[in-house]
């Protein structure tokens, strides 16, 4: 599988060369301002001690503090962190919020941890970078395998290491510890209000629009039920067991309760098993990978028949599969505007934190619309300014406003 910091590189550039960018911006556009590397030694179970490697990759902070989720997974690496903090910089961008971008991860398979040890995890991380970390230095967040457990966790060591209370050094927390309603479904809103611009815009009739979904975790599954909702059909869903076909259209709430019962979408009555790669070649207008990175590639991309990807996992397009599918009309809406409706909630929950106060569901959702399609549409802008894809739109945008910060602190 590619290198995800040397396709972070050539996507900048790719955008280096349309905008006529020196050498120069490139060197300071290419590489994080800091990257801790850091050694966590915990005490497990049975006595032994384990030490597990961690990263905080702080990219760039030149519009705001850094921003970014952590990760535990046991496929973690430096670069992968390295790419992901990028990407958080041109999303922020995007979203136009006043972040930066960082990421975090640690080399763990956390199913093999018990719930004292994940706890243990997640203060020995917090000990080893703490100094680095605050609500106006840089400030974690969920990622794969970390959740609002984690959060709370990790805020509490930060707090007892500093002495001081700080809700706003992290986000993702239970609403008990200054959470923001809505955070849940923030993501799979964000998308939603980005396809339903989409849609109208193209004047498409929603009731005829066919959707495919990968992945039924929580963007996966929140999307489907709102596209349901609103009248989409959708013709099939998966999951890392499998996948469901009806081509007359799926019950969602009732697929949500059978993979509640059951672990899985697959054996749904009344609806087709279907192995799950080939979820994504099922003839349909939308497509949405929901689950892993690297799924549509060079192999697979003649085999797709969708009018649009909207992507809202993480870099779920392999960088050789774009030109096969850009050849056949297929639109890509890409992951750095469409799934950046979290952290877009992720920044509202900050902003909470720093009034000490809670904003009401409707308020926050109507914000979110707001911003996610007063991006949508300077990317789209763009997009026809430049003559390109959405993908180098987004970053255009993004590089283009990281850059406006950069010169307006004097660094040319
Ligand atoms: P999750 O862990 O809740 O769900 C992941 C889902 O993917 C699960 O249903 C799992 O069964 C499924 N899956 C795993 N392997 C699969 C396979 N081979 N085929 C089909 N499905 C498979 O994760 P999530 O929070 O929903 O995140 C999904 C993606 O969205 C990730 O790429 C994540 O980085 C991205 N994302 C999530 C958020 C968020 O706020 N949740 C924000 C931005 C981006």
């Amino acid at each position: 599988m590619s290198n995800p910091y040397q396709n972070a590189l050539n996507q900048i550039k790719k955008v280096v060369q349309i905008l006529n960018l020196d050498e120069n911006t490139y060197r300071l556009l290419s590489a994080p301002k800091r990257i801790l590397e850091v050694a966590i030694p915990v005490k497990m179970d049975d006595g032994s001690i384990k030490v597990f490697q961690g990263f905080r990759s702080q990219f760039n902070d030149s519009r705001g503090p850094y921003k970014g989720g952590i990760r535990f997974h046991p496929k973690v690496t430096r670069d992968e962190v390295k790419a992901l903090s990028m990407w958080m910089t041109w999303k922020c961008a995007v979203l136009d919020l006043p972040l930066g971008g960082g990421k975090g991860g640690v080399i763990v398979d956390p199913k093999k941890l018990s719930r004292g040890e994940a706890e243990k995890l997640s203060h020995g991380y917090i000990q080893a970078i703490y100094k680095y970390l605050g609500p106006d230095q840089d400030v974690p967040a969920p990622d794969v395998y970390t959740n609002q457990e984690v959060m709370a966790w990790m805020l509490d060591e930060y707090e007892r290491l500093t002495g001081r209370h700080a809700p706003g050094m992290i986000t993702g927390k239970p609403l008990s510890l200054g959470g923001s309603r809505g955070r849940e479904i923030a993501t799979a809103l964000g998308a939603y209000y980005v396809i339903l611009e989409a849609m109208s815009r193209r004047r498409i009739v929603i009731q005829k629009t066919r959707v495919v979904i990968q992945g039924m975790g929580n963007a996966g599954a929140n999307l489907a039920l709102l596209l349901a909702k609103k009248g989409f059909k959708i013709l099939a869903l998966s999951d890392s067991k499998g996948g469901i076909f009806s081509p007359s259209g799926l019950d969602v709430k009732k697929v949500i309760r059978h993979k509640e019962s059951t672990g899985s979408v697959i054996n749904f009555e009344g609806a087709k098993n279907i192995k799950s790669d080939r979820v994504l070649e099922i003839p349909c207008d939308i497509l949405v990978p929901a689950a892993l990175e690297n799924v549509i590639t060079k192999k697979n991309a003649r085999k797709i028949k969708t009018k649009f990807i909207f992507e809202v996992a993480n870099g779920p397009t392999a960088p050789e599969a774009e030109p096969l599918l850009a050849k056949r009309k297929i639109e890509i809406i890409p992951d750095i505007l469409v799934n950046a409706g979290g952290v877009t909630v992720s920044y509202f929950e900050q902003v909470q934190n720093a009034q000490n106060f809670s904003w009401e569901e409707k308020e926050i959702f109507q914000k979110l619309e707001k911003k996610m399609i007063e991006a949508y549409r300077a990317v789209l802008s763009l997009k026809e300014k430049y003559q390109t894809d959405m993908r180098t739109a987004a970053l255009i945008l993004a590089i283009l406003r990281v850059i406006e910060a950069m010169k307006k602190r004097g660094m040319e």
